[in-house]
């Protein structure tokens, strides 16, 4: 199996080349083409597997080959809630590799730093928003980030979120993002609090366990 084999178009696969990445990593090959078929997904998957570019790839195929759909300009189409601020910082950087050869844009928001320039990117208009739980509702209650125009919405290590009390955040904004949208949920452990979480917010999901 390689990149080509999986469907992703020029621009991906030569950032992906650039890299250095030459075949997909098992949860890639299974996820994928999962989500290129629009399908909602469970993942368990750990650090280290290539869990990342897993969605990431097929985020950016989707929105690339959408691009010249009237949504384009300043609505934010995907979301990545990650639990913690490096974390959140890892799938913006690789993002940002990945869409390299694209005109999609992405930023990042989370707690801790100061909101202002945050904010200024977000008006300049972004697609792809990656972000922490709480600070995500600040920005939303402040009417600096619309949810209404998301397309796909990722969460990303929904273990470590519940564990760290983050479960009211996560239902919020999975309720403020449009019930018309994609949803995945990876996690690196799948204990039942998560099965749950993922039973309500999932919609006929496929299960990839790597
Ligand atoms: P992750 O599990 O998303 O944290 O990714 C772990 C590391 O693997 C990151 O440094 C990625 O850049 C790298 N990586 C992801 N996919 C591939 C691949 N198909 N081939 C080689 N390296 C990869």
């Amino acid at each position: 199996m390689n990149f080509k084999e999986l469907k992703l178009n020029r621009p991906i696969l030569r950032a992906i080349a650039e890299q250095g990445y030459d075949t997909p990593t098992l949860v890639q090959e299974k996820a994928i083409p999962v989500i290129l078929e629009k399908h909602d997904l469970i993942a368990s998957a750990q650090t280290g597997t290539g869990k990342t570019a897993a969605f990431a790839l097929p985020i950016l195929q989707q929105l690339f080959d959408k691009q010249d759909a009237p949504k384009k300009g300043k609505k934010i189409r995907a979301l990545i809630v990650s639990p913690t601020r490096e974390l959140a910082l890892q799938i913006e950087e690789n993002f940002k590799v990945y869409s390299t050869y694209t005109n999609l844009r992405t930023t990042v928001v989370f707690g801790g730093a100061s909101i202002e320039p945050q904010k200024d990117i977000l008006r300049k208009g972004v697609d792809i928003l990656v972000a922490t739980p709480g600070r995500l509702l600040d920005l939303h209650k402040q009417d600096i980030v619309n949810l209404d125009y998301i397309e796909t919405f990722v969460l990303d290590e929904a273990d470590l979120m519940l564990d760290m009390g983050f479960i009211d955040d996560v239902k919020k904004i999975e309720r403020l993002c449009p019930s018309e949208k994609q949803t995945l949920l990876f996690s690196a452990t799948m204990p039942y609090k998560v099965e749950h979480l993922a039973n309500s917010i999932l919609t006929d999901p496929k299960k990839v366990f790597v």
